[in-house]
């Protein structure tokens, strides 16, 4: 059974970039669906119940088509939520020498790689992710992906930062503002935990 990671932080610790009652919906009740409707997916299929959700998004190609998309939407809604609440905190951090350098080469620098981070989550239509991924080679790339998917089931790397752009994650303060939420983001980055992540 997969169980609901708690929140490492109060709901309203990320006050005022992101509200306390958009926490308290998000966490327990969205993400808490996924992690139900993930168990309930794999009630009849005790062969993928020890798996983890990282590799049965990573064979999900592979997974009985019976499974396939219930996994796919909440397999993923579970671990990307998991993923962005760990990379989230109120305490001010920064990327490590190791994750900034690696940065520097990839995007020219951390204002470009802001600026492209930004785009891709702003431009995202309809509900998705904006994903900074680790790739084989150690370089760093910057997409999207629709729905909960993620560059696990699309063997893209693996990913170190994450940005939830359903309505959902900011609609009750932002509304129709997008921008501002991704903007409100960069305030709230757990750096110490995507340098960890990164592996530095
Ligand atoms: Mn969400």
């Amino acid at each position: 059974m997969f169980e609901l990671p708690k929140l490492q932080f109060e709901y309203n610790a990320l006050e005022p970039f992101i509200d306390q009652q958009t926490m308290k919906i998000h966490h327990d009740l969205h993400h808490g669906g996924y992690v139900t409707k993930l168990n309930t997916a794999l009630e009849g299929n005790p062969e993928f119940q020890n798996k983890s959700v990282e590799e049965l998004l990573q064979e999900i190609e592979s997974l009985p088509e019976s499974i396939r998309m219930a996994v796919r939407n909440n397999g993923g809604g579970h671990f990307n939520h998991s993923l962005f609440w760990n990379i989230l905190s109120s305490e001010k951090s920064e990327p490590s020498s190791q994750l900034t350098s690696a940065i520097g080469t990839s995007f020219g620098s951390f204002a470009l790689f802001q600026e492209q981070f930004t785009n891709t989550a702003a431009t995202r239509f309809g509900s998705g992710w904006a994903w900074l991924v680790k790739k084989e080679d150690g370089t760093l790339e910057v997409l999207s992906t629709p729905n909960q998917d993620n560059p696990l089931m699309h063997k893209a790397g693996i990913p170190i930062l994450a940005l939830d752009v359903w309505e959902h994650a900011y609609y009750l303060k932002y509304q129709n503002r997008r921008p501002e939420y991704i903007n409100a983001f960069w305030s709230i980055v757990n750096w110490k935990k995507v340098s960890e992540l990164f592996g530095s």
